[in-house]
């Protein structure tokens, strides 16, 4: 069976007493499942701390990058390792944010996918077209090209390790969001294009949907077929909307 998978995405925000408030509204709220994940991706210099709120919750951490390296001379930059030893189970690779301002191609992430595959991390693999791609006509096109520059690094069967989130890049933080319809398109394409190297895989696959995903559009977009779950920016940062997208994601089993 599929899991739902709900990710908080914090980008770049939070303090220490605001990380402390929102993460104990998280952890009273989500009393966890079998069947869902609830996680969230705070800032680097906040993992530790977040961890140790953590443990003994129903909530896991990720992180929102990593480097590519495994260790050495990288100033600036964080291993796959550094991340388990802190308490990490996901991370992110290749959101738009790091593709577009940080110059991250197709190659580095598929470097940085199977970086985080190699230390037992689990990524969450970002794809999504931009607004002229899609007007252009060139989204499958665009999400096949980024799908397969990773799987011509790892091998199909690591997908059992990963979660896929398409995130088209104009609905991100827009308050644009996609149409259920149009999330259910990619997230068809992109099981198919998987199950062409590996049926089993592509099914078992986690697909969530990211971009202006909000307690108010939750519910009709995990009610499509091919939608696993959201991988949520802004709306992460506000417990109670947060949860009440987690509750969409579990038919408000969980909260
Ligand atoms: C994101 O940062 O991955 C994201 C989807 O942001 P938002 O929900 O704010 O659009």
């Amino acid at each position: 069976m599929r899991r739902k998978i709900i990710a908080g995405n914090w980008k770049m925000h939070g303090s220490r007493a605001e990380n402390t408030q929102l993460v104990e509204t998280i952890i009273s709220g989500f009393a966890g499942d079998d069947g869902a994940e609830c996680v969230i991706c705070p800032p680097f210099v906040y993992l530790h701390e977040i961890s140790r709120q953590l443990r003994d919750s129903a909530v896991k951490l990720g992180a929102q990058n990593l480097s590519a390296e495994a260790q050495g001379a990288f100033t600036g930059e964080v291993s796959a390792a550094m991340l388990r030893d802190v308490g990490c189970r996901y991370v992110l690779v290749g959101h738009s944010e790091r593709r577009a301002l940080y110059g991250e191609d197709d190659g580095l992430v598929a470097r940085k996918y199977a970086a985080a595959q190699a230390k037992g991390l689990v990524p969450i693999l970002c794809v999504g077209e931009t607004l002229a791609e899609r007007e252009g006509g060139h989204t499958h096109p665009v999400i096949a090209r980024q799908l397969d520059a990773v799987l011509a690094v790892s091998d199909v069967g690591t997908l059992a390790r990963a979660v896929v989130a398409y995130e088209p890049v104009w609905a991100i933080g827009t308050g644009r969001t996609a149409t259920p319809e149009q999330a259910q398109d990619v997230h068809a394409f992109v099981r198919e294009r998987i199950a062409a190297r590996d049926a089993k895989i592509a099914a078992d696959l986690s697909l969530l949907y990211g971009g202006s995903v909000k307690a108010s559009n939750a519910s009709e977009l995990f009610a499509m077929p091919d939608v696993d779950g959201g991988l949520i920016g802004g709306a992460s940062l506000k417990a109670e909307e947060f949860l009440a997208i987690c509750a969409a994601a579990l038919d408000g089993r969980v909260v």
